[in-house]
């Protein structure tokens, strides 16, 4: 059955990397089989510019009637002004609401070719592939009550509550668990259960997710302890399963061991698999315009798609490795360019790798 993919590029360097990821699309769907078609929609400022809303009507309901979302970035100065309620970021925060995506999943790898771009060792980054499955829509974030109040002694106090259902722990765990067993079959469950009563009950329901996952091998670890082992030894982990803080906060710092924000993507998951896939990345409005922007991330995003949403594993393997075969020819964007490469813009990164998918 032909699958629906909404397209929406967004703001700045979007509509750029976006272009680029829907020529690889169109190439899978053209030269390999792929069944989709794409309908583009607009969202962001320019939501705002086109419908007065960040998030139009539209766009929601485009989303929600497809299979899967690709966007592209949003934001810019030139909507920096308008009222905190039309701001571009309503729209990304609007659509992750509309479409119930509790799941984000963040991978952190690092490709050998690139492995000087870290600031750690190379021989400790090299060949780095984590995923992070991090809970999006429950715990500290979003619990009850929360606030700013006064205390007994007359002292303003703030507080917020920390809380998860056994429901919304099952169903992050089951999630981490079907990506490891399409990955190398480990899941670390970061938690803080020697201190905080509602991480006990997450390690007791991870653990008995895992009974259901007999070939997954589980381990769980204190989150300060995960923090130290990213930077020490980050090749240990395969799938780290955390909450919405503490993902937020270890997302944060395994991509930054990659040393090239141009290249991570990120889906964000919905309880059947339905998935808006992004670059990590922002609308960087400093180069837009100028077609020098790095599509890798977005072009990644595609392969997570084709990967978690339309079960085209072999496919999305074909664009990992068109990636990896470009970056092994020397060609960089100037985000990943070093001495002795050949220094490219978007849309002939994008064509290179249109190329490597044979
Ligand atoms: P940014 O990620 O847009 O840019 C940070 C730096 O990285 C910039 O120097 C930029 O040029 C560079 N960069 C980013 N992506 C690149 C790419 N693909 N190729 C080459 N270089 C790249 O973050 P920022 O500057 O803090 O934010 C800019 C705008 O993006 C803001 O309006 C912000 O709100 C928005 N933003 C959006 C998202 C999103 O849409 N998911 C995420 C973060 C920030």
């Amino acid at each position: 059955m032909t699958k629906k993919i909404a397209v929406l590029p967004g703001d700045g360097i979007g509509p750029e990397i976006v272009a680029e990821a829907v020529k690889v699309l169109e190439a899978l769907r053209d030269r390999f089989g792929l069944k989709v078609e794409m309908e583009h929609g607009h969202i962001g400022g320019a939501g705002y510019d086109a419908a007065g809303h960040p998030l139009p009507d539209a766009t929601l309901a485009l989303a929600k009637a497809a299979d899967a979302v690709l966007l592209g970035a949003v934001g810019g100065p030139k909507w920096e002004a308008l009222p905190i309620a039309v701001r571009p970021e309503k729209g990304l925060l609007g659509i992750r609401k509309g479409l119930e995506l509790f799941a984000n999943l963040r991978p952190a790898q690092v490709y050998p070719q690139l492995a000087s771009a870290s600031t750690l060792k190379p021989e400790v980054v090299a060949g780095l592939d984590i995923m992070i499955v991090r809970e999006l829509t429950g715990g500290i974030y979003f619990g009850q009550p929360r606030g700013i109040r006064n205390n007994a002694q007359g002292e303003r106090e703030g507080f917020n509550t920390l809380v998860y259902s056994e429901n919304e722990i099952r169903r992050i765990a089951k999630a981490a668990f079907d990506i490891a067993m399409k990955r190398n079959r480990k899941v670390c469950s970061i938690d803080k259960a020697n201190v905080l009563e509602c991480t006990e009950l997450w390690r007791e329901i991870v653990t008995d997710v895992a009974t259901g996952y007999p070939e997954v091998e589980l381990s769980h670890m204190y989150v300060d302890n995960a923090a130290m082992q990213l930077v020490r030894n980050p090749k240990q982990f395969d799938v780290m399963l955390t909450d919405n803080m503490f993902g937020d906060i270890l997302s944060d710092e395994a991509s930054m061991l990659t040393g090239s924000i141009g290249m991570l993507p990120s889906a964000s998951l919905d309880a059947n698999g339905k998935g808006m896939y992004e670059p990590i990345h922002g609308s960087a409005p400093d180069i837009a315009g100028q077609g020098i922007a790095n599509p890798i991330a977005t072009i990644l995003s595609v392969s997570m798609m084709l990967r978690y949403t339309l079960n085209e594993a072999a496919l999305a393997d074909r664009v990992d490795a068109a990636v990896s075969k470009v970056l092994d020819q020397g060609l960089r964007t100037v985000d990943i360019w070093t001495e002795g490469c050949k220094k490219v813009g978007t849309a002939e990164m994008g064509a290179a790798i249109v190329a490597a998918l044979d």
